[in-house]
């Protein structure tokens, strides 16, 4: 099995504008210095709001922070007249390692269907953009037992047209919906179970070696009392952090699996 290093990303969804983001990197880069711990094998990534980045670009090239940062969307599209909406390119210039695309708040409340998700993972890679794709079912589907078929369709909906080369970029985060925002985590089980159905889903797309090194999170209420159950599970290659990546604190604690 290839080494996937695991990635704590925080979400911020329409949280803290340009400086408040100031406060929280700080204060998150000096809990995280901090030389007892094992930060070498995490990766951490924050994604605040497109105003933000900047501000975060300039903090973390400035006092040499070892934060990676990307944005909550992108642009299917790479330049022209799109009143409102933000090319992959402007975010690579901006020193964006990753973007999410397909949040369940973007097909949920914008209407974002698979093929378009899978438009912004392409137009994420053309940009040198690693895409966090997210997939998850909601609660009636959970409840009519459809959630594997349901997920799977989704993930290959939301990837289609990638190349094997392509998806082996992609970072996947299962989310279940009635799991987001509403304290109810789904079991380390359950989170086990589900990406261990989407990594052979996709080796049975692209292969094994390229499903054995792509990187899968687990998103859904996760906080410093869940996550480490959470992160040793085989298939678990890390968490998609909201509300508790506001908390420097308790984010940190997450990184640090420090229950
Ligand atoms: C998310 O926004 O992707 C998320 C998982 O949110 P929360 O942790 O607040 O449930």
């Amino acid at each position: 099995v290839a080494a996937r290093t695991p990635l704590i990303a925080g979400n911020w969804k329409m949280n803290l504008d340009h400086r408040e983001a100031v406060t929280l990197v700080q204060r998150l880069a000096w809990l995280l210095q901090d030389a007892d711990h094992e930060q070498e094998d995490v990766e951490v990534a924050v994604f605040p709001p497109f105003t933000d980045l900047r501000a975060v670009q300039t903090l973390v090239t400035g006092d040499r922070i070892e934060l990676a940062y990307g944005a909550q969307d992108l642009s299917p599209e790479d330049s022209g007249a799109y009143t409102g909406d933000v090319s992959g390119a402007f975010l690579s210039a901006l020193g964006c390692s990753y973007v999410i695309v397909g949040h369940s708040e973007r097909r949920t409340i914008h209407g974002e269907d698979d093929a378009l998700v899978a438009r912004k993972a392409a137009a994420a890679l053309r940009h040198g953009l690693t895409p966090v794709v997210c997939v998850g079912e909601g609660l009636d589907v959970r409840q009519a037992g459809k959630h594997v078929e349901h997920t799977v369709a989704q993930l290959r909906g939301s990837l289609e047209g990638l190349s094997a080369e392509d998806t082996a970029r992609v970072v996947v985060a299962y989310e279940p919906v009635w799991a987001i925002g509403t304290g109810e985590v789904a079991s380390a089980e359950d989170a086990q179970e589900m990406c261990a159905v989407l990594r052979k889903d996709l080796a049975g797309a692209h292969g094994a070696d390229v499903a054995s090194g792509m990187r899968l999170l687990y998103g859904g209420s996760v906080k410093s009392s869940s996550a480490p159950e959470l992160l040793a599970q085989e298939d678990v290659d890390g968490a998609l952090v909201g509300g508790a990546s506001l908390d420097a604190d308790e984010f940190a604690k997450i990184v640090r699996f420090d229950a």
